[in-house]
């Protein structure tokens, strides 16, 4: 009989997730990538690494050593998985090699969204998603250059950090009206405006960026509004594409993202996918979402590994995702819905506050800034969602974890 094969396609942080979770699985695990060389951690590269200038990429981390993957057995292959035989089991890579699969997991992880306006391709426009991307932006950013970052979202504004740092010249064009708009709420996405202020860059709001225009080289930035901004680099921090084309060739049902269940299983049993790349639906739990986050990729590797040892599913994490800006660590737990109440909890003022979302009466979703313990307690009260006693929540004399209702005491 022929051995039980894994197929992982991507080495990143989903897929080397599932193949470590699958060290145990007693036939063979492939993980194919397109990109060589020692797998990475992508969170860095937007943050310390740009600082630090003349090393190389030898300080991103690797997410496992290859020593790691030769120990367990984990067979690694370099090459772009261009085409997936569902019928016959296999996966065709670039250049003539096939593998076959017992079960297939799909990790390809997502594409940053390019500016697909004139000049969008001139040099010194940089999107920022691989190693060797934020190698050419770290030699790009130095100080005195003009750098203009299109969007003020996470990628963006950890950029204008890194930039404002060195001493560039840093101005950040973004169409809504704040910071951040998409993940958080009015106050927090203040707070940080005003942080970056202080630091120097420069925010344009309501800006629809229209052309890049220059000379071979990018030299300036146009909005609707007939304005310009003269640039030497352009950083597009404008959000991420799931990569979904190679499940929609093979046939499985896609929608802005490989549709997957709660095990991570598409339209097709034998095929999993996490990650990027992956819009989670499941109509008994009201979820139809996709997430671009670590702890979301690697809850659904967990899954996908899970389903296909035959072990049981691992219970529900709450969603969390964390950034860092001039050194202030802001933690999301939880999704917020722009119709929650908000409460404050603690002043922005003191670098350390919390902003819980209360929905029905219980806290669904909390941002900290500078607060772990508010976080930990707050994703614990999100997971249970035991109702909160908004007063005690928003007094700081009162620990999180201990806002809640006292107990309703019969009169009978
Ligand atoms: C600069 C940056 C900073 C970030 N910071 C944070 C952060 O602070 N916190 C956080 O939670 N998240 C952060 N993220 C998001 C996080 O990195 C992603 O959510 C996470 O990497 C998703 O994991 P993934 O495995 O789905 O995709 P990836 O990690 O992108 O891996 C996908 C892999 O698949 C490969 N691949 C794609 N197609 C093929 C193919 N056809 N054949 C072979 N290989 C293929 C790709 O080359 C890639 O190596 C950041 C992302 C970036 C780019």
């Amino acid at each position: 009989m022929l051995e039980d094969v894994v197929v992982i396609v991507g080495a990143g942080h989903a897929g080397v997730h599932a193949a470590v979770r699958l060290a145990a699985w007693p036939g063979r695990v492939v993980v194919i990538d397109e990109q060589s060389g020692e797998t990475y951690e992508r969170p860095p590269l937007s943050k310390d690494f740009l600082k630090a200038e003349g090393q190389g990429d030898a300080s991103i981390p690797p997410l496992r050593k290859e020593q790691f993957f030769a120990d367990k057995s984990i067979e690694r292959v370099h090459g772009r998985v261009e085409s997936i035989d569902r019928r016959a089991h296999l996966v065709h890579i670039a250049g003539g090699r096939s593998i076959a699969y017992t079960k297939l997991i799909l990790a390809p992880g997502s594409a940053p969204r390019a500016l697909r306006i004139p000049g969008g391709s001139l040099t010194g426009v940089h999107l920022l998603k691989t190693r060797d991307d934020a190698v050419a932006l770290r030699d790009a950013l130095r100080p005195g250059r003009r750098v203009v970052i299109v969007g003020a979202g996470y990628i963006g504004l950890e950029v204008a950090a890194a930039a404002a740092v060195i001493g560039c010249e840093t101005t950040v064009l973004e169409y809504a009206d704040r910071v951040m708009s998409r993940v958080t709420s009015h106050p927090v996405s203040a707070f940080f405006e005003r942080l970056h202020t202080e630091h120097g860059t420069r925010f344009v709001f309501g800006a629809e960026v229209t052309a890049i225009s220059g000379d071979g080289h990018v030299e300036s930035v146009m909005t609707a509004d007939g304005s310009s901004y003269p640039a030497d680099v352009v950083v597009a921090g404008i959000g991420v594409v799931p990569n979904h084309h190679l499940a929609e060739a093979a046939g499985l049902d896609v929608r802005d993202g490989i549709i997957v269940d709660a095990d991570s299983r598409t339209s097709d049993p034998d095929v999993y996918a996490c990650g990027d790349a992956t819009r989670l639906v499941d109509a008994e739990a009201g979820v139809d979402r996709r997430l671009e986050s670590i702890q979301s990729a690697q809850a659904q590797a967990t899954n996908a590994a899970n389903s296909i040892m035959g072990s049981a599913r691992g219970k529900d994490e709450v969603p969390w995702f964390w950034t860092i800006q001039h050194g202030v660590r802001l933690q999301t737990a939880g999704l917020r819905r722009p119709d929650d109440q908000i409460v404050l909890r603690g002043r922005f003022a003191d670098g350390r506050c919390t902003v819980l979302y209360v929905r029905d009466g219980r806290l669904a979703a909390l941002d900290t800034v500078g607060s772990l313990s508010d976080f930990t307690a707050g994703k614990k009260l999100i997971a249970r969602a035991t109702p909160i006693d908004v007063d005690a929540a928003a007094d700081v004399s009162i620990k999180l974890g201990e806002a809640i209702p006292a107990p309703q005491t019969s009169t009978l």
